[in-house]
């Protein structure tokens, strides 16, 4: 006798490693079906040119924290394996009568999954529910009353799970060797000190401190690559892999905003929760965004990709302090604030005239905080792909003498240069061959000489051809598409 298989409801996490403000685990339990709790690690998305070991070292340590706190002895159990072939499996295994997830704007290979699997679940008649995610909408054309929503969904209540109410199913050993987790890389199960710390209770205490303490000097500090490292938020690594929800972050900001004396650093921060969400939706509706210019008038600039540059200034080594000490930062620990963010990028595509699409990869790799959505729409504002945005052409030697006038940052990641003066830290180049010697640095040998023999030539040049651009009919038609379909419009 044929003995039926279990009936089953899954929770999918994907990148919404939490157990508070989770729609999809409160639906699944109110549902009253056992429940399997599962989060693939996928050999192919892992094999994606954007991704590294670091994220998925984040995204098990996120799990592992899950796993920690959850009651009656459940577990989110990690599988390695191809979602597609692990869904697959466990449909031989049990009747899977509804999938609960998140909604995922991601890079194209997560996006042709979805796909694929949405095809599977309709052909296996299994329902698959999935929840928004931040406000983000699926499947709309433009952005009337996007804002209104926006401020609707993250004013609302948070979902939480009644995790008491939790009936979990557990995996025989046999499925969970056909499901790949015992060969789970040892690598993800360690962790680098030098990475933020993982987890959802990690994120509630780095928004507390942030809130109540750390953002006396979020204005003031946002731009030095070395002080915003304390005094901005640091959340972007949570949002990006879900160990908090943007509506957590929005909720706990407005409360203390209310509180706050001085409401201006607080303020400014919650205009960026919004810009977060909005460069995603731009990204959801235009995943094209990923490998080609927003702008296709733009196709025909910055065809040649230079492998000598492009290696000197993935390396941190183009002979540019301040160039060099925030990319080894963002090398060796994932993060790096906005404006050297942009100032990296800008260096790349006008000053090394080179395409953004030759840099995307390798920062998207670094960052901890990698989100398809926010990354491939910032490169392109810096690279000037967007065409409706200000030429913003950053210059490496203002930067480092603005940002870090006492060269404390520059030292801290650029060793050679350690026993370099300040007044000569910024461009060392200028250093005679008496001074090379009195400081223990020759150029040329022990620290580049500038990949870019002149800036103010290079800034021109970006310049001109940028402006230049303005007036091409096709920059302008595309202009206008660009503009109808991601502006915000509506009140609120
Ligand atoms: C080329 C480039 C690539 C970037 N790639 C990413 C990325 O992959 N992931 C990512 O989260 N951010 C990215 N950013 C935006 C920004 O640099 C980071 O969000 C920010 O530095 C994270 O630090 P924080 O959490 O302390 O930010 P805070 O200043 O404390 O801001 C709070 C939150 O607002 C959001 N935010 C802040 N600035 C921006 C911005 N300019 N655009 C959109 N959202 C913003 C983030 O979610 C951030 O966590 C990129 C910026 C540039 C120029």
């Amino acid at each position: 006798m044929i003995t039926p298989k279990p009936e089953i409801g899954i929770v999918w996490f994907k990148r919404d490693l939490r157990l508070t403000d989770h729609e999809p685990l409160k639906k699944a339990i109110e549902s009253g079906l056992p429940l399997l709790l599962i989060r693939f690690f996928e050999p192919q998305v892992e094999s994606d040119d954007h991704f590294h070991p670091r994220h998925w070292q984040f995204a098990y340590h996120c799990l592992n924290d899950v796993n920690n706190r959850i009651p009656n002895g459940g577990k989110l159990y990690p599988l390695y394996c191809d979602a597609e072939v692990g869904f697959r499996y466990l449909s031989s295994q049990f009747t899977i009568k509804t999938i609960w997830s998140h909604e995922e704007t991601g890079v194209d290979i997560t996006y042709t999954r979805d796909k694929n699997l949405a095809a599977f679940f309709k052909f296996e008649l299994i329902q698959w529910v999935e929840s928004q995610t931040n406000g983000i909408i699926r499947g709309v054309k433009d952005r009337t009353n996007w804002t209104k929503k926006w401020f609707a969904v993250h004013a609302s209540e948070t979902q939480n799970p009644d995790l008491q109410n939790l009936r979990t199913v557990n995996l025989t050993d046999d499925q969970v060797i056909k499901l790949g987790s015992w060969n789970l890389p040892e690598l993800y199960q360690q962790y680098p000190s030098h990475f933020q710390k993982a987890g959802e209770k990690e994120a509630m205490s780095t928004l507390a401190s942030f809130l109540y303490d750390r953002s006396s000097f979020y204005n003031a500090h946002i731009s030095k690559p070395l002080d915003s490292r304390q005094s901005c938020s640091r959340l972007s690594v949570h949002l990006t892999w879900g160990s908090i929800s943007m509506r957590q972050v929005y909720q706990a900001a407005k409360k203390a905003k209310d509180e706050a004396a001085n409401k201006r650093n607080i303020a400014s921060f919650m205009s960026r929760l919004q810009w977060h969400c909005h460069f995603i939706q731009k990204f959801e509706m235009e995943p094209r965004l990923e490998f080609e210019n927003a702008n296709r008038g733009f196709d025909d600039i910055r065809t040649e990709i230079d492998d000598y540059k492009l290696q000197a200034w993935r390396n941190g080594k183009t002979g540019y302090p301040m160039v060099d000490a925030c990319m080894r930062c963002v090398n060796e620990t994932g993060y790096l604030n906005f404006r050297m963010r942009a100032m990296l990028v800008s260096f790349l595509t006008h000053h090394l005239w080179q395409p953004w699409q030759a840099g995307s990869k390798h920062l998207g790799k670094q960052f901890l905080d990698f989100e398809p959505g926010i990354h491939f729409s910032q490169f392109q504002m810096q690279a000037g792909t967007h065409g409706i945005n200000t030429i913003r052409i950053y210059n490496p030697i203002k930067q480092s003498i603005d940002h870090d006038s006492e060269g404390v940052f520059l030292k801290q990641w650029l060793p050679e240069l350690s026993n370099v003066p300040v007044e000569l830290i910024h461009e060392p180049w200028k250093m005679t061959p008496l001074e090379q010697k009195m400081y223990n640095v020759e150029i040329g040998s022990d620290y580049p000489a500038p990949i870019v023999s002149d800036i103010k030539a290079s800034y021109k040049n970006a310049s001109s051809i940028l402006w230049a651009k303005k007036s091409d009919p096709l920059v302008k038609e595309e202009n206008q598409r660009i503009l109808k379909t991601h502006v915000r419009r509506g009140k609120g």
